[in-house]
């Protein structure tokens, strides 16, 4: 069974097409890069996965749940894949532990020292043992992205969606987010990542896609796309971020 399946879907904001029938599937353990012009739909089909967004036409199935499945199924749907967004979007009140060991309480009902317990295995893994204590306002924005990453680990997903992750960040904060999405993938995290980040792509990632006007117009192997283009657009595409 396919991880993430897209059946013709198609998502319309007002009269302007967004999606158009988007074909896709992805299987347990593939690290997708999406790439494409701005406004091309990339967050649009990102947020379709986590029924973020819903869909208009055709069908979007995740580990075989439908985002037009009721409200339980979404749910599921939601604790099955992880987002992290461009801004890292950390309950600015709380400490790093506590944004990580919120969302096991809530949504998979985990007991608090459990909870904490977690939070610090995973905070450790992000490199971020030292911070613990400390506030999304006393960390840099590396460090706070590296807690949002902990913080959607923490449900368990079984797949990771990240949108932009290291676009709000200063070029010297890039590479540890970057080497923590890495490390995810080596261990066989299912991931979708929209990035500019062109050497990520052909390092990380097993599959390279480049969407145009809502739809996909390229996909295949990063390495083999990003050294030799053949569709035009995606070469001048490519000129222009690296
Ligand atoms: P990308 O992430 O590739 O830049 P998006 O998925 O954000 O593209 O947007 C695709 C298109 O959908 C753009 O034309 C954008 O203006 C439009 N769009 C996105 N979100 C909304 C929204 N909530 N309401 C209206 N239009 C939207
Ligand atoms: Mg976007």
């Amino acid at each position: 069974m396919n991880m993430v399946d897209f059946q013709q879907v198609s998502k319309r904001f007002g009269q302007t097409v967004v999606l158009d029938k988007v074909d896709l599937a992805i299987k347990q353990g593939e690290v997708v890069v999406l790439i494409g012009p701005s406004g091309s739909g990339k967050s649009t089909l990102l947020r379709c996965i986590n029924a973020l967004e819903t869909i208009d036409g055709g069908d979007l199935r995740v580990d075989g749940l439908s985002v037009r499945g009721g409200k339980s199924t979404v749910r599921e749907i939601r604790q099955e894949a992880g987002m992290v967004f461009q801004q890292f979007n950390l309950f600015p009140q709380m400490t790093a532990l506590e944004n990580v060991a919120f969302g096991p309480r809530q949504v998979r009902g985990t007991p608090n020292a459990e909870a904490l317990k977690q939070a610090t295995e995973l905070l450790r893994k992000v490199g971020l043992a030292e911070r613990k204590n400390h506030y999304p306002s006393e960390l840099s924005g590396g460090q706070q992205q590296r807690v949002a990453i902990a913080r959607a680990l923490a449900v368990k997903p079984k797949l990771m969606l990240f949108d932009e992750p290291t676009s709000a960040l200063d070029p010297e904060l890039r590479q540890e987010v970057l080497r923590v999405m890495q490390s995810l993938a080596e261990e066989g995290m299912t991931m979708i990542v929209v990035t500019h980040e062109i050497a990520f792509a052909r390092k990380v990632g097993t599959r390279l896609i480049f969407m145009e006007h809502g739809h996909i117009a390229v996909d295949g192997p990063p390495a083999e796309l990003i050294d030799n283009p053949k569709n035009p657009r995606l070469r001048e595409f490519l000129q222009h971020v690296e």
